[in-house]
């Protein structure tokens, strides 16, 4: 069977390229031995989320309401991808000759494109925390390995659920990418519940419940990569392998390593596909935890932007002179900086607090759209709202 494009792997990122492949047109397969959905749907975002964000303290009904989030949106997502050849079998590319063939079990397929979309697995090989967000039981007490977003989730659910929990991060601050007054905020809240973090430890103890949360490993293995010459993926801002034809987005790209982020990979790989133009700028995505409390940030940081040759100037707000944020009962600690250029160009918007994951849209487009302070002081957000804090740092930035 020949398509226009194949897609091996039906997580984020395969099943965001697909649906955008069958919408330009295309014939197209989707290749995965295993539900649609991937990590995301089926033991990462989703299910963390449903224990964060509406936690339930009876293990049957948690259970019950995480089934019932993932079947509802595995249902969703099955139908936006009608028009889509779906396979429940593993794909392995076996070379390339005017088209590339790609064997799907018993049968070959041919396409003029291939998408490699085949994710990322925990790169340690013992409890992790997608084992923790799809439990029925909880660990009494547990250490967690690596002060990430992965670890610092997972720390903050098992505290919500009353347990005892230690952090044990290698380098000496949580978030080493984030701005030193957002991981510090986070960092106070964290031990205000009653979360433990030790720094400079790299070795779990012997005994109790260790929860490895110390990275992921890119599934490169089985695609067949060396049948087309490659030993090993490597894409450029179009998404593009060195081989013509043959694009990779999502976790296997080892690039950013989120859902959205694997979702506009996704879709950039199947407009250049098509004959369009599009990359994927990094320094626009956003880096979101859900913990308790949120953090987010976008764009540079102070050091980074330094280091790009801005001269830099910053604005600090400290949320408890929010109203909106002391309103809804935050703890004092939350911070909200913007990162801007000497004529006042946003670079970078960072914070700690409230609804993080939701006001840092705001950040995106104030960073994508390369939106000056001026204007930025100018706009109007919602009282009483975080959002505000934009405003305010936007309005210290240029008065
Ligand atoms: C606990 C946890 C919480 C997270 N929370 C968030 C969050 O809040 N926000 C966020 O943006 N991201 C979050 N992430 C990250 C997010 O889940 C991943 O970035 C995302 O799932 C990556 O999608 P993907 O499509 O690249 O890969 P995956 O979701 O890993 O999907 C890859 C698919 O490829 C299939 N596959 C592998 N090899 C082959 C092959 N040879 N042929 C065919 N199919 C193959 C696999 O079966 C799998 O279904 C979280 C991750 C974890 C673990």
């Amino acid at each position: 069977m020949t398509y226009d494009l194949i897609i091996l792997g039906a997580g984020a990122a395969g099943t965001a390229a697909a649906q955008l492949s069958v919408k330009k047109g295309l014939r197209t397969a989707l290749l995965d031995p295993n539900p649609v959905g991937g990590v995301c749907l089926h033991t990462g975002c989703i299910p963390a989320k449903v224990c964060l964000q509406s936690y339930d303290p009876n293990p049957a009904s948690l259970d019950a309401r995480r089934k019932s989030v993932i079947e509802t949106l595995e249902a969703g997502l099955r139908m936006r991808l009608t028009g889509v050849e779906i396979f429940r079998e593993k794909g392995t590319l076996c070379g390339r000759t005017d088209v590339f063939a790609v064997r799907c079990g018993e049968r070959t397929l041919y396409a003029r494109g291939v998408l490699l979309a085949s994710g990322s697995v925990p790169r340690s090989g013992g409890l992790s925390p997608e084992d923790i967000f799809t439990a029925s039981e909880l660990p009494d007490d547990a250490v967690i390995l690596g002060g990430g977003a992965a670890g610092l989730e997972t720390a903050s659910y098992l505290r919500r659920a009353g347990r005892n929990v230690t952090v044990l991060e290698a380098g000496d601050r949580l978030l080493p990418q984030a701005e030193p007054e957002v991981s510090a905020s986070l960092l106070r809240s964290l031990k205000r519940k009653g979360i433990s973090v030790r720094f400079g430890v790299s070795v779990p103890p012997e005994t109790g419940t260790v929860v490895y949360a110390t990275g992921r490993k890119m599934v490169t293995q089985g695609l067949g990569l060396e049948t087309v010459g490659l030993s090993e993926v490597r894409t450029n801002a179009r998404m593009e392998t060195p081989v013509r034809g043959l694009y990779a987005a999502g976790d296997v790209t080892g690039e950013n390593c989120t859902a959205h982020a694997a979702i506009r990979e996704a879709e950039c790989a199947v407009r250049n596909f098509c004959g369009e133009t599009d990359t994927v700028d990094y320094s626009c995505i956003p880096h979101v935890l859900f913990t308790d409390p949120q953090t987010a940030w976008v764009g540079r940081t102070e050091e980074t932007a330094r280091a790009d040759g801005f001269v830099v100037k910053t604005a600090v707000v400290a949320l408890k002179s929010v109203g909106g944020y002391l309103a809804a009962g935050a703890d004092g600690t939350g911070v909200c900086k913007l990162v801007a250029d000497a004529d006042g160009t946003i670079l970078g918007v960072h914070g700690c607090g409230g609804a993080a994951a939701e006001w840092i849209a705001a950040g995106v487009v104030l960073v994508q759209e390369r939106i000056n302070a001026r204007d930025a002081a100018k706009m109007c957000f919602a009282h009483p709202t975080v959002s505000e804090a934009l405003r305010e740092a936007a309005r210290m930035l240029t008065d």
